[in-house]
């Protein structure tokens, strides 16, 4: 049995401008916290958490062979955009190239440096999502998924017996490699958790303290970027 945790992120502050609320307790003290709310842990999953919490950028959802438990904490994507995936070399020493994501403007329609040369932007729709870690912690990721598991996830959302993709649980992973890889997305109801995975339930005060990511994450590259971008890529063709 997992110990119960005792670090709490801070509450959100109340959300609804101080006008009627139906069951929100008043919290009888100030910003200062209390100190259950600062105790310091060790282990992988919380430090993952923090590194995820200082990034700038979204933490991306990586699918692995091994199964991860998953939970939508909205209903629907937070940001439906196109992107371009863009080989470039690394800053690192004998670095090679690296994959690199740009917002295309496109998906705001603007005029895009990159489509322009005929480099074919991905739709993505993102998810917030937290991990279920291995001490019962949350972790905050966005699930950025392209054209076919935006299908199934839409088919699950709208499935009377699992839908909406906030009430349950999903197992997900990642089989096969390259053209042949296959991801899965199984759906768990919540007393199956306990009983087929040994795994408890997110516990609703921590679930409801994670802040989900909002389209404001997303950066849709300057012109001049992209201008640059698209120049190098017409090198290569040289
Ligand atoms: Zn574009």
């Amino acid at each position: 049995m997992p110990e119960k945790r005792t670090i709490r992120r801070m509450r959100r502050p109340d959300s609804n401008g101080g006008g009627p609320s139906k069951t929100a307790k008043r919290r009888t003290t100030t910003d200062d916290g209390d100190e259950d709310m600062t105790s310091i842990h060790g282990g992988w999953t919380d430090g993952q958490k923090q590194m995820d919490a200082s990034s700038p950028f979204a933490q991306a959802l990586k699918l692995e062979e091994k199964a991860q438990i998953i939970k939508f904490i909205d209903d629907t994507p937070y940001a439906n955009f196109r992107r371009h995936w863009v080989d470039r070399a690394s800053s690192q020493q004998g670095g090679g190239t690296i994959r690199r994501a740009y917002v295309c403007p496109g998906s705001v329609d603007k005029d895009c440096p990159l489509c322009d040369i005929g480099d074919r932007a991905q739709a993505v729709s993102a998810f917030n999502v937290v991990v279920l870690g291995d001490e019962g912690q949350l972790l905050l990721k966005t699930w950025d998924v392209g054209a076919r598991l935006f299908q199934v996830l839409k088919a699950y959302s709208t499935d009377p017996k699992i839908g909406p993709l906030s009430r349950y649980y999903f197992l997900v992973n990642k089989t096969g490699k390259m053209s042949n890889a296959q991801t899965n997305v199984t759906p768990i109801k919540t007393n199956a958790l306990a009983e087929d995975w040994d795994v408890d339930p997110a516990d609703p005060d921590e679930l409801a303290s994670i802040k989900p990511y909002t389209p404001e994450i997303l950066d849709i590259p300057s012109r001049k970027t992209l201008n640059e971008i698209a120049a190098e890529i017409a090198d290569e063709y040289d």
